[in-house]
């Protein structure tokens, strides 16, 4: 049996060597955690079809984000609600819930997430100066994606479905709407829209990098307003737009029907 001395003399000159090598392996470490996390959820959940094959396919999609700065935008907040449905449930609360676990989920890729908000507060005290607070925080960020995670409403109680928006004539925009558009219907099962490019949308027309506004179904549906404010379609909905942004960025569908 060693004595302390003895024992402190050893550590100590274990302890240099040990301090290089996790620092050497700590980048290493950080992806190998992300990797797992992400084969842990393609694997837990029936429906994570991965399009790729076994094996080494799989490390390339997870390692697609890596580094990657991204922003993700909970809609609305604070003073603004944004839509209400008529069973009560504020869209800015939908938003921030789905918003932060898509953050999370991108985190445990190793992906660099910028939220505009974690919490129930507007970037500023008037509706114009927030969203282009938020249009500041992407541009501040080098953010090579926008991602704001709204909920729709409309008079016509009947229309339903998650879709995604992209600014009409970029094709990046275009591409990763399509991909998040494509893991939504197969994850979620209950949409058939299509990815829409739009003309008139501030965010996604100001900012240079490739900008979507991801809606995550109809407040004014009684049926998605109640699975809009249930926590486990809420990560079913992060999931898929998580998944629909490792495609994009592997250049290949990752959930299929
Ligand atoms: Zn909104």
């Amino acid at each position: 049996m060693k004595t302390n001395m003895q024992m402190n003399m050893q550590m100590k000159r274990q302890g240099q060597s040990l301090r290089t090598a996790a620092r050497r392996h700590r980048l290493r470490q950080a992806a190998v955690i992300g990797l797992a996390v992400f084969l842990v959820l393609a694997g837990a959940l029936p429906w994570g079809n991965l399009g790729a094959d076994e094996g080494e396919g799989k490390e390339t999609l997870a390692l697609a984000l890596l580094g990657k700065v991204i922003v993700i935008d909970a809609g609305h907040g604070g003073f603004d609600p944004g839509a209400i449905g008529a069973g009560g449930v504020q869209e800015k609360e939908v938003n921030l819930a789905v918003a932060g676990r898509v953050a999370a989920l991108l985190r445990q890729v190793g992906a660099q997430v910028v939220e505009t908000r974690t919490e129930d507060v507007a970037l500023a005290d008037t509706k114009r100066e927030d969203i282009q607070r938020r249009v500041q925080i992407a541009e501040d960020a080098g953010a090579e994606l926008f991602i704001t995670v709204q909920a729709n409403s409309i008079p016509q109680p009947q229309y339903r479905g998650a879709q995604v928006f992209y600014a009409a004539g970029s094709s990046e925009g275009k591409r990763l709407s399509e991909s998040i558009q494509q893991s939504m219907a197969a994850v979620l099962q209950n949409t058939k829209r299509k990815a829409k490019a739009i003309e008139n949308i501030y965010v996604v027309n100001k900012l240079a990098m490739p900008s979507i506004v991801v809606e995550t179904g109809f407040l004014s549906n009684a049926e998605e307003e109640s699975l809009l404010a249930d926590e486990k379609y809420q990560m079913l909905v992060a999931y898929a737009i998580f998944l629909g942004i490792v495609g994009y960025y592997a250049e290949q569908p990752v959930a299929s029907f």
